[in-house]
């Protein structure tokens, strides 16, 4: 089976597994684990935030994330195809107490336009809005990164408006390699930040919220709450601190692999949406049609936004494998 339902079905590799067998561990619930210790410095330090903190999940982290910028009975505002809003279990309503407005825009952007047009006068009918929720790059648009200028432009209405800001950057590296830019540059205009070693950076387990000193500091309550206080967590941190040390520059590995997937897609006759970075995008009127009919071939993939199959590269993924996918792909063409 070739796997490209997602980036998560990554393996550890055998150095991967070396580095986690030798780790250094301790208590992390009393700070003394040395291995997250050191994770969480090396992520702050290279997202330029002073402080972060190790958690089980990028659901976690984002939500720790809501739930610092927020308080009950307050809103978030989010794109309407956003992973908060979409694929966390209705987390910010049932952990935080806060109403989700979704909003509408190309690509996963959201202008700032339609931002000031969501937040309306104070009255005593409203819920208070006090989150602004952006994703780089957008997971239901096909992976697109979010350009820095709109990001920047979007973050300064916010704070005019007096909202925080929290990004969701599952798959912030897979954006700063496609642009050629710092992710610290995006993360500049955020008060909070969270990151996944368990995408496209191929660690099996662990997210980071980063932030500054003091918001991480409350954090650590809010992650104990949650039920993320981990204990020799250093085991498994371990696996994320070799993930953004060694497989961060090779993300343009699995772009170059996206590209080539999509052009033998659309030379098989498919409509696809060109890559930005490693999601891509097939269309299909018959989405369940298409995956069970290359899952006969080999092939797994998953349901992207509507209307659309999802295809993940990844670290486990050769250019062999694509050959293979677009062989498939072209033999199921006809019968889909
Ligand atoms: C995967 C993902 C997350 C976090 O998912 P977990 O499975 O909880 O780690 C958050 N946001 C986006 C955009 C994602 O793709």
């Amino acid at each position: 089976m070739i796997d490209l339902r997602s980036d998560t079905v990554t393996k550890p590799s055998e150095e991967m597994r070396r580095a986690m067998a030798e780790a250094p561990v301790g208590d992390d619930v009393y700070g003394e684990d040395p291995t997250v210790n050191r994770l969480e410095e090396y992520v702050a330090d290279l997202i330029g935030k002073e402080a972060a903190i190790y958690g089980p999940s990028g659901t976690m982290t984002n939500q720790i994330g809501v739930h610092l910028g927020t308080r009950r009975g307050e809103e978030i505002l989010l794109h309407e195809q956003s992973h908060i809003f979409n694929y966390e279990a209705g987390a910010p309503a049932l952990l935080s107490g806060v109403q989700s407005r979704p909003l509408l825009g190309d690509g996963g952007l959201i202008s700032p336009d339609t931002l000031r047009a969501a937040v309306g006068p104070e009255n005593d009918h409203f819920a208070p809005p006090t989150l602004l929720c952006l994703e780089n790059t957008h997971n239901a648009a096909g992976g697109a990164v979010y350009p820095l200028d709109d990001f920047a432009e979007v973050a300064a209405e916010a704070r005019g408006l007096g909202l925080g800001v929290h990004l969701d950057g599952a798959r912030l590296f897979n954006a700063a390699v496609a642009a050629g830019i710092e992710a610290r540059e995006w993360c500049e205009h955020v008060d909070t930040v969270s990151v996944c070693s368990s995408k496209g950076l191929g660690a099996p387990v662990g997210s980071l919220l980063a932030g500054d000193e003091a918001t991480i500091r409350r954090a650590r309550r809010v992650r104990k709450a949650f039920g993320g206080g981990m204990r020799q967590a250093g085991t498994i941190a371990a696996a994320s601190l070799f993930a953004f040390e060694k497989n961060v520059e090779r993300l343009e590995e699995d772009h170059d692999l996206a590209r080539l997937l999509a052009e033998g897609f659309l030379e098989a006759g498919y409509e696809v949406e060109a890559p930005e970075t490693n999601l891509v995008l097939v269309k299909a009127d018959d989405e369940n049609a298409l995956l069970e009919a290359l899952a006969k071939e080999g092939v797994l993939a998953g349901h992207g936004r509507k209307g659309y199959v999802r295809f993940v590269t990844h670290l486990d993924v050769a250019s062999e494998d694509i050959e293979k996918v677009v062989e498939a792909a072209s033999r199921v063409f006809a019968s889909v």
